[in-house]
């Protein structure tokens, strides 16, 4: 089969590779009918060593397809099922998945990502790929819904959410998103489930902005190369600061900004992949009384985001602002990475 394999920094190929096979009674094989590139694919492309992605490993963690296999002691899926699977799998068994830090899992890990278990954790930019633990990831697709419409669930979403969730984002809220990307959206729909009132969004490009103000996701865009965000988010909550900051860039310049966003006493959720140091002047914000938290989601709400899609209350086709063929997968990184063509997503159809 052809797949996207990280063979070190800055060298991924597109090649022909062995088929995926069931390799755990609990397994299941899936045929990717659609897949999209994550930011967090990007990072692995150029800093895979560092995050300990093993050369070898098929990249890609967000995507569609229908079942083609299923190991002999998988429950509830059969052949032909379409499903979204989460970007990260769980076995459900040890410390972590039996406390609910489902991606802290000792077995588990991103598809594509790092090796956990000394096992490559192959990843979705291929034909077929392997699912361990499937009946914990899998999540069947309602025969109303295309592939493009929840094509996001398992990986953007679903982290979009967690980060209001975390951020605490509670009725009538004022919510800043740091960084209109395609998280930042998502966690932007996550701050109106979720109830909040006002949502200030921050980027420096005008498209994404716009976009945000579009689908009624902003109430408020500040473009932070040309404005001065700080006081015009104190003006829009009476001298306060927002109740919550959803930073969804992952520098240390970012984190800076969202800490001086936040009222006293408010939450700070940080969504963004961060790769290298950022400072925490507590002598400047322990008074504050402010909640930071931080990590990679924890896909719980695919289920629940899945039947909100369904009935039609929460959309994320708008992200997708490119389709291309699997052929042209290598062209569709270099088109994210440089965020070229006013890009947000790219539906890669097999
Ligand atoms: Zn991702
Ligand atoms: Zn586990």
């Amino acid at each position: 089969m052809k797949a996207v394999v990280f063979h070190g920094n800055n060298d991924i190929r597109f090649e022909e590779v062995v088929n995926s096979k069931i390799e755990r009674m609990d397994d299941a094989i899936v045929r990717v009918t659609t897949s999209s590139i994550c930011g967090s694919d990007i990072h692995i492309k150029n800093h895979g060593e560092a995050m300990g992605v093993k050369s070898g490993t098929i990249i890609g963690h967000e995507f569609v397809g229908v079942v083609e296999e299923v190991g002999d002691l998988l429950i509830g899926f059969s052949p032909g099922d379409r499903v979204a699977v989460s970007c990260i799998f769980n076995c459900g068994q040890c410390f972590y998945c039996r406390k609910g830090n489902i991606s802290m899992c000792n077995n588990g890990t991103v598809f594509g990502g790092r090796s956990i278990t000394g096992e490559i954790p192959h990843g979705c930019q291929a034909e077929l790929v392997r699912i361990p633990y499937a009946s914990n990831v899998m999540h069947k697709i309602p025969k109303n819904l295309s592939d493009e419409d929840v094509l996001f669930v398992g990986d953007i979403l679903s982290t979009g959410f967690y980060g209001a969730e975390r951020g605490e984002v509670k009725l009538g809220d004022t919510v800043v998103i740091v960084g209109a990307g395609p998280v930042g959206m998502c966690a932007a729909i996550g701050a109106r489930l979720l109830g909040a009132a006002q949502i200030i969004m921050l980027d420096v490009e005008e498209y994404r902005l716009q976009m945000a103000i579009d689908k009624k996701l902003a109430d408020v865009i500040i473009n932070i190369e040309k404005n001065e965000a700080a006081p015009i988010i104190l003006q829009l909550t009476q001298g306060r600061g927002a109740d919550v900051v959803i930073e969804a860039v992952g520098s240390n310049q970012s984190f800076q900004d969202a800490l001086t966003y936040a009222r006293a006493g408010g939450n700070v959720s940080l969504l963004g992949v961060y790769t290298s140091e950022a400072i925490l002047a507590l002598n400047k914000y322990w008074r504050q009384n402010l909640t930071i938290k931080m990590g990679l989601v924890e896909v719980k709400n695919m289920g629940a985001l899945i039947n909100l899609i369904s009935t039609g209350i929460i959309d994320t086709r708008f992200l997708i602002t490119h389709t291309i063929g699997f052929d042209q997968v290598m062209d569709a990184y270099k088109v994210m990475e440089n965020r070229l063509d006013n890009v947000l997503k790219i539906a890669i159809k097999m």
